[in-house]
């Protein structure tokens, strides 16, 4: 042909440049938004979408900390898996719910609802709640649906939102199929309590839906890629969310800030300023953390919650790879089947940075978790203990519950060590929850710290009791947390004294100089707006977070306006000792500054030689003044901490308070007290 060396050269760059294109358009058209929340449909009509799709199943959930819709997807898996059924599960903050009434006669729709607050439903699903309250009489006659509420028994609207559902529902002529499940957190029963309703609702829709139940076969939501390419800017290393990825330029302002909105879906990756250790106390710690929020237009009110996101510890990381024989290094991507499928996370990704940044490794294993491995146990004697374990839940609880193991550490026992390589990493992807960001009661004031938010974590470590050397079962963020604090103070402590280490540079060292993805979650937490009113609250150990919080605002309010008169202002605090004693150097400056119109309680519960003494006994000591504070003089009441003992002793305390001060029953001093909650009089931030 006469190609000179010049031609040559030119033709072959111009061919490697075409190659180039197309991997990188490859992965371009791999890369998809982690937008999970993105509908990619036009249509937001649930039903023409559901019709779209040929969809004969429908599951809604409304979610607040990803519980209900870890169970939704749980339940619509399983249909699948079960029933071969064409599933589509979505979150009702996603959907127009106008035509629900127009499902297809033979369609049903199991509704997953968590409560939040008091009675509340979650933050995305109160248009949910706005529909079904616009109802009238015989608008959803056509409509037959499960209902699974998810609350907690302490809190008193237990699954309030759930039982709203119920009432709408039927008043609007809709057609529950099976019991009404209720799962109770404040009893530690969710699993259980999921399990045994769903166990009783599956049969019925058998007999409902004339369906065959087959052995559970995985259906994959995803078509899986494995990619062969190496790491490039294309692949997420495990971003927050894809706006962080290098060549999806986020916006920086002109003092080269992170541009929002922020918010649940978009975290600002936010500077720690400051950490320090609050206590150390034996295998006890807690960590006081500042977060800079300065140029990212996030606002925060004092009382409100900071969203802090986690990644997981080197050493889960390396046993969860070891038990499925993973490649951290494998890089792949999911394509959604259609189009009511949200991706869980950007991708194309590396195995290794799912496994640390996006999947919920770690915490209890659930029964039904063990059930849907059955199909993947790579020896028949495993699938046989496995199907034991997934039907016997005294068996099984003696097993895993009780040892506290988590998935990697519970296959491990079972099969003694041997791996699991038999289950595909697109089934683990698809199954293991998304690693979820975790709340911390802000203890800053916006009046005193506007742009700076300060959490106060006790480090969630506890002895084993199940391992000879007793190790420590490890919380994610709270280590996470701690490893940072001794890292930014760089202190000299010996890497083995952790449980657990982090990898602190993040993705693509996004998180390098002390830095963690967060975001501020609004809540009802207020002081009262007339600062003449009394004020008694009652936080012990890092329940008194909100009260720094609270107490900095009215130091800060009488340093602006020094004519301002303050009502009574009484904190009860509790801790185990003198060493635990939170912000112990603070109290005395804040007393200083508030003068009468302060006064703080301490009750200590493990002092040596000394009885035990708690918050609500110090309440009961003060009684006669609290009633005249709460009777005569509408004193606001504010709880934070432990919900599952603490709130409901300190309520109870209230109970005899009042009813024994006004001479009335206990039931008409529960149900004064019921009455203040919806004015604010009676606020509780508890978990
Ligand atoms: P996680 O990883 O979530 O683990 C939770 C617990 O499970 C830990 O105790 C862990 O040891 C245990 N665990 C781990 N593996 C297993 C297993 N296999 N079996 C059984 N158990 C296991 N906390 C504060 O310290 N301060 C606050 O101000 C505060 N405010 C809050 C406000 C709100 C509104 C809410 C909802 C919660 C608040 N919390 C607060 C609690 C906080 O959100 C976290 O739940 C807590 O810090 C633990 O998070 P973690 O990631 O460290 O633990």
């Amino acid at each position: 042909l006469g190609l000179d060396k010049l031609d040559f050269a030119v033709l072959c760059s111009l061919a490697l440049a075409v190659l180039a294109y197309f991997s990188k358009s490859k992965i371009q058209e791999l890369l998809s938004s982690d937008d999970a929340i993105k509908v990619n449909s036009d249509s937001r009509d649930v039903v023409q979408v559901l019709r779209e799709n040929n969809k004969n199943y429908l599951v809604l959930y409304g979610s607040q900390t990803g519980t209900a819709e870890d169970y939704a997807k749980k339940f619509g898996k399983e249909m699948a898996a079960k029933f071969s059924l064409n599933v589509m599960c979505a979150d009702v903050e996603n959907y127009d719910l106008e035509n629900l009434n127009d499902l297809p006669s033979n369609v049903i729709v199991s509704l997953f609802i968590s409560t939040y607050g008091e009675g509340d439903f979650p933050d995305g699903a109160i248009p949910f709640e706005d529909f079904l309250t616009a109802r009238e009489s015989g608008d959803l006659s056509n409509v037959k649906y499960t209902l699974f509420g998810l609350g907690n028994s302490t809190y008193e609207f237990f699954n309030g939102a759930a039982k709203r559902v119920e009432k709408y529902m039927n008043e609007a002529g809709a057609t529950r199929v099976g019991p009404f499940g209720e799962a109770d957190d404040g009893a530690g029963t969710t699993d259980e309590d999921f399990l045994t309703w769903k166990d009783s609702v599956m049969e019925e829709l058998k007999d409902q839906l004339g369906l065959d139940e087959h052995e559970q076969v995985f259906e994959p939501s995803f078509e899986y890629k494995q990619i062969s390419q190496g790491v490039s800017n294309e692949i997420s290393l495990g971003e927050p969310t894809a706006q962080y990825m290098p060549n999806n330029k986020i916006e920086f302002s002109p003092e080269g800030k992170q541009v929002g909105p922020f918010d649940a879906t978009h975290p600002y990756v936010a500077p720690i300023t400051a950490t320090r250790e609050l206590f150390s106390s034996g295998d006890r710690n807690c960590i006081h953390a500042e977060f800079d929020l300065s140029g990212s237009n996030i606002k925060y009110t004092t009382g409100d919650h900071l969203a802090i996101w986690p990644s997981n510890p080197d050493e889960k990381i390396a046993k969860f790879l070891e038990c499925f024989d993973l490649d951290a290094d494998t890089v792949f991507s999911l394509v959604p089947r259609d189009s009511t499928v949200k991706l869980p996370f950007p991708v194309p990704t590396t195995i290794g940075a799912a496994v640390r940044h996006y999947l919920e490794i770690t915490g209890p294993v659930s029964r039904q978790f063990i059930a849907s491995l059955v199909q993947f146990a790579p020896k028949e004697d495993l699938k046989v203990e496995l199907t034991e374990l997934s039907r016997d839940r005294d068996f099984f609880a003696k097993e895993v519950t009780v040892k506290y193991l988590d998935l990697a550490d519970a296959l491990l026992h079972i099969s003694h060590g041997a791996k699991w390589g038999s289950v595909p990493w697109n089934f683990l992807v698809e199954s293991v929850p998304r690693l979820q960001p975790r709340y911390y009661s802000i203890s800053s004031s916006s009046l005193t710290e506007k742009q700076v938010v300060h959490v106060t974590a006790v480090v969630e470590n506890f002895p084993n009791p199940s391992l000879d050397d007793h190790q420590p079962v490890t919380g994610v963020t709270t280590n996470l947390l701690r490893n940072l604090q001794l890292a930014q103070n760089k202190e000299d402590i010996q890497k083995t004294t952790l449980p657990v280490h982090f990898s602190l540079e993040g993705p693509r060292g996004l998180f390098k100089g002390y830095k963690l993805p967060v975001h501020v979650r609004r809540s009802t937490f207020r002081l009262p707006s007339n600062t003449n009113t009394p004020v008694i609250m009652i936080g012990p150990g890092t329940g008194v977070a909100p009260f720094r919080g609270f107490v900095r605002e009215r130091v800060k309010l009488l340093e602006k306006q020094p004519n301002t008169t303050l009502g009574k202002h009484l904190l009860f605090y509790g801790s185990r000792n003198t060493s635990d004693f939170l912000y112990q150097e603070e109290w005395p400056d804040y007393s200083k500054k508030l003068g009468d119109s302060f006064e703080m309680i301490v009750a200590h519960s493990r002092l040596e030689n000394k009885s035990k003494v708690y918050v609500q006994d110090k309440l009961i000591e003060r009684k006669d003044e609290i009633y005249d504070l709460v009777k005569n003089k509408g004193a606001f009441i504010y709880v934070c901490g432990d919900a599952k003992g603490m709130a409901q002793s300190v309520h109870a305390a209230f109970v005899k308070i009042l009813s024994e001060g006004s001479e009335i029953s206990t039931d008409d001093a529960t149900a004064i007290l019921k009455a203040m909650k919806p004015g604010g009089r009676y606020q509780e931030d508890v978990w």
